[in-house]
């Protein structure tokens, strides 16, 4: 039988998954708690920086046509009142820093432009999409966890971005995040159980997807998920690839699996429709418009396609 598991630098086209291919970036953990470090590194001529506010970032386009997240040296960076956080260092020695602030800068060239990760993940590279996401993600904890869960006190920045103490009662907090499944479920006869949101415009389908709950294994979440959304029984679960999905928290675990029954009955509350496409018929109705592709940087478009067996077509980039 085909086996999926470690499909995360696997291109379908000249597409990679999205979010999840290598960066070249080492975190470089163990330089956090070392002030004297950070200091030396954010001093250096090499360092580069960028802003992060709101989830947006500030991307150009460059002479060859490509897309790149706008860093200057770090001694030109607006460090003002800004949060800084310690991305980590690339083959050549160079450190990146994210300043986190309450608005981007404004630019002087007049091509550069704000976006989000949902935009900017599929124009940029894996390097530069790999730092706005640490980025995107440290911000987002860092505004929802500015008190302390056991004792209620505001709590203050260490660790270079990625700890926050607690001064009235010791407590260190981690960022979180939160593990979700979506899975392309197939039957018998090798179609595939697509499911359309109830706030999804009408048209667009895709796979379905839920939280891990408390206490549950993802085998068992992928498996309750389908059962709850489209009413179908799931056997076997496999594991294919991971993606971060820091809106604002998550972290996609994407699965194939193989239905054990085939009636649909959908829940009416997250999923409105639920229908198994054939090749030929998801093929049909992408050419009539019947449906709508499926939404252009999630993991969701690239289980598709492992089904699929070739690119589907992208609606293209979502300003979000
Ligand atoms: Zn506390």
């Amino acid at each position: 039988m085909t086996t999926w598991t470690d499909r995360t630098d696997d291109r379908v086209g000249d597409r990679p998954l999205s979010l999840a291919a290598a960066s070249g970036i080492d975190r470089a953990a163990h330089h956090r708690l070392d002030e004297a470090w950070l200091a030396a590194a954010w001093s250096h001529p090499t360092t580069r920086a960028f802003v992060v506010s709101g989830g947006q970032v500030l991307i150009d386009e460059t002479e060859d046509g490509s897309t790149e997240l706008v860093m200057t040296p770090s001694f030109e960076a607006p460090l003002t009142e800004a949060h800084r956080y310690f991305l980590g260092t690339d083959g050549d020695g160079v450190s990146y820093f994210a300043l986190q602030k309450d608005s981007l800068p404004g630019r002087m060239d007049q091509s550069a432009r704000a976006a989000g990760l949902r935009e900017a993940g599929l124009l940029l590279s894996p390097r530069d999409a790999g730092l706005m996401a640490h980025a995107v993600a440290l911000e987002n904890w860092q505004r929802l966890h500015r008190f302390c869960s056991r004792c209620g006190e505001r709590t203050v920045i260490t660790a270079a971005g990625h700890i926050r103490r607690c001064p009235a009662c010791g407590a260190e907090h981690y960022p979180r995040t939160d593990p979700a499944v979506i899975m392309l479920v197939t039957d018998h006869e090798d179609r595939a159980l697509l499911g359309r949101q109830m706030h999804w415009p009408e048209g667009r389908f895709s796979t379905l997807a839920g939280f891990v709950e408390p206490g549950e294994s993802i085998e068992q979440s992928v498996r309750r998920e389908v059962w709850e959304e489209a009413g179908v029984e799931v056997g076997e679960v496999e594991y294919v690839a991971s993606q971060p999905w820091p809106f604002p928290s998550s972290l996609m675990l994407g699965f194939m699996a193989r239905a054990v029954s085939s009636k649909i009955t959908v829940d009416g509350e997250e999923i409105s429709e639920a229908r198994w496409f054939s090749r030929d018929e998801l093929r049909a109705a992408f050419e009539s418009g019947e449906v709508l592709p499926p939404y252009g940087i999630s993991i969701a478009a690239r289980l598709i396609e492992l089904w699929y067996g070739e690119p589907v077509p992208r609606p293209g980039a979502t300003p979000a």
